[in-house]
């Protein structure tokens, strides 16, 4: 019996006119009346114009969310917010078609990924919703003397700032709402201008699921201006950011004014090892995808691919082969393995960065051009491999989030991993080999948050992921991510009298 095929997605009634500001739990224009154009990136076309939100908006979102947390909200019970969150996994669940094709006309990404990313959204929703005891009280003994008792409290820090970026919003904004709605914080999302679209869809989900006025508040606009103005806002306790090292460092120090607590998520240049004695028919697609993916706009995509050099020449030639095997096209095109780039911002400075590797001596060895004829009009770049890469050239040391492979040739353990851990970056990694011993030595030895062995690029939000060096701080998911919206407090009770 042969599987039914997946339906063809339709445009969203959702798409089209102006969007407004979601600010205690009311539609709002932006306070100076602006907006701006946000386009469908597979054809450069506007698909709604969104409120230019700014300093007088994030302050209004601000106060908002600091009343509700002052509110009935911080009464809920556990089990009251566990109920709220299985209520807006169920809810979800019903629009999950809509809300996948909403987020691949706003950024591009294949149905068939989006609609894997409301999966996903539902194991997070439901791992935040086994986590909404995380604010404990629990005793301490003490040697203090008299009859001191001590209780130690986790309670919820308050008004958390979730700065998105647009690569995969739909699901980004979960690593705020989640924790926040778990622990019985409140927030304000700014997402990216880019691709707003989803997130803004999910605020009626919410609402409708019974998400308390003011709990999650949502302000779109620039980065530079609503952006900034959450980021330095003395009333948001702790921020999310999730974006470039660039903007990260600036997040710190807008941070600064209330020693605001963060949690970056920034750039990366991965390194993916792939040593002789692997299963090149896993490896290749395997390593292939892990940069593909998402057309390569994904933190830690392993752009870096170590290949050892007795098996290069033949990974090269399957990659360009099973390259050449990939679609590119319109998103909405289920039979479609990438979309477009999100801007055309974004696809100059992927080709800038295409036309240097050819300047500074790599070998293309598959893809590098932009895509035309129907496609013209969007931000389509072929998968591209780069051959006998040196690890000097710019296009293995910078960040080019784009689909984009260095292939980088190596002998020895030891030169591999020196080679992979030269680089300001620390997020993520991976190791393809059948022998034990070398992947417990390589993914122990590669010094960034994440390694994969004979996989890449899967996360479960129940074990998460995060970064060191300059890809940041601050863990994403498991239990550890949702106590980071806690603070603790001991409480030193003389019970003498
Ligand atoms: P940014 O880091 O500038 O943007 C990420 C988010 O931060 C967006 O919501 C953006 O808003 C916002 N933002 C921008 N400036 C500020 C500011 N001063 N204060 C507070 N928030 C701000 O990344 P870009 O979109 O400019 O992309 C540039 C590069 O960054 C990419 O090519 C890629 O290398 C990297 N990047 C990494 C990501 C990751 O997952 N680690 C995700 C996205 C990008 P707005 O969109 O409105 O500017």
């Amino acid at each position: 019996m042969s599987t039914p095929a997946a339906p063809s997605p339709v445009r969203p009634a959702f798409l089209g006119g102006s969007k407004q500001l979601f600010i205690g739990g009311r539609w709002v224009a932006a306070a100076a009346g602006e907006e701006f154009d946000t386009v469908d990136p597979a054809s450069g076309q506007v698909i709604a114009r969104l409120a230019r939100g700014a300093a007088a908006d994030v302050d209004r979102a601000v106060v908002a969310a600091r009343a509700a947390f002052e509110g009935p909200w911080s009464r809920w019970t556990p089990l009251e917010r566990q109920r709220l969150l299985l209520r807006i996994d169920e809810l979800m669940l019903k629009h999950a078609e809509e809300l996948a094709s909403i987020e691949t006309t706003d950024m591009g990404a294949p149905i068939t990924r989006t609609r894997n990313t409301v999966k996903w959204i539902s194991q997070a929703i439901r791992f935040f919703a086994s986590c909404t005891g995380a604010a404990t009280t629990t005793t301490a003994s003490n040697s203090l003397p008299g009859n001191v008792m001590t209780l130690n409290h986790k309670a919820p820090l308050g008004v958390v700032g979730g700065i998105i970026p647009w690569n995969g919003p739909m699901g980004g904004q979960w690593w705020t709402i989640g924790p926040a709605l778990a622990t019985g914080c409140t927030c304000v999302i700014k997402p990216a201008e880019d691709a707003s679209l989803s997130i803004l869809r999910f605020a009626d989900i919410l609402a409708e699921a019974g998400v308390p006025d003011g709990v999650v508040n949502i302000v779109t606009g620039y980065g530079s201006e609503a952006g900034a103005a959450l980021a330095a806002h003395p009333g948001v306790d702790k921020i999310s950011f999730t974006g470039s090292t660039e903007t990260g460092r600036r997040i710190v120090q807008a941070s600064a004014g209330n020693l605001k607590r963060l949690q970056l998520e920034l750039g990366g240049k991965s390194p993916d090892i792939v040593f002789a004695d692997a299963d090149l028919d896993a490896a290749v697609p395997g390593a292939a995808m892990g940069v593909f993916a998402n057309s390569g706009q994904i933190c830690y995509s392993g752009t870096r691919l170590f290949v050892q050099r007795s098996v290069q020449k033949e990974f090269v030639e399957r990659l360009q082969r099973f390259s050449a095997g990939l679609k590119v096209g319109k998103g909405l095109d289920p039979g479609v393995d990438l979309g477009p780039l999100i801007s055309s911002r974004q696809l100059d400075r992927v080709m800038h960065y295409v036309k240097l590797g050819g300047e500074q001596g790599a070998r293309l060895a598959a893809g590098g051009r932009r895509l035309g004829g129907e496609l013209a009009g969007g931000y389509f770049v072929e998968p591209t491999v780069f051959a006998g890469v040196d690890q000097r050239m710019t296009i293995a040391r910078e960040e080019i989030f784009g689909p984009v492979i260095s292939v980088i040739p190596f002998d020895t353990v030891d030169e591999v991993l020196k080679m992979a851990n030269d680089t300001e970056y620390g997020l993520g990694g991976g190791v393809w080999t059948r022998h034990l011993a070398t992947a417990h030595q390589v993914s122990q030895g590669i010094r960034a948050g994440v390694v994969w062995v004979n996989c890449y690029g899967a996360v479960d939000p129940a074990v998460g992921f995060g970064g060191c060096k300059m890809s940041g701080y601050g863990w994403k998911g498991g239990l550890e991510h949702v106590e980071s919206f806690l603070y603790r407090k001991a409480v030193y009770m003389n019970i003498a009298g």
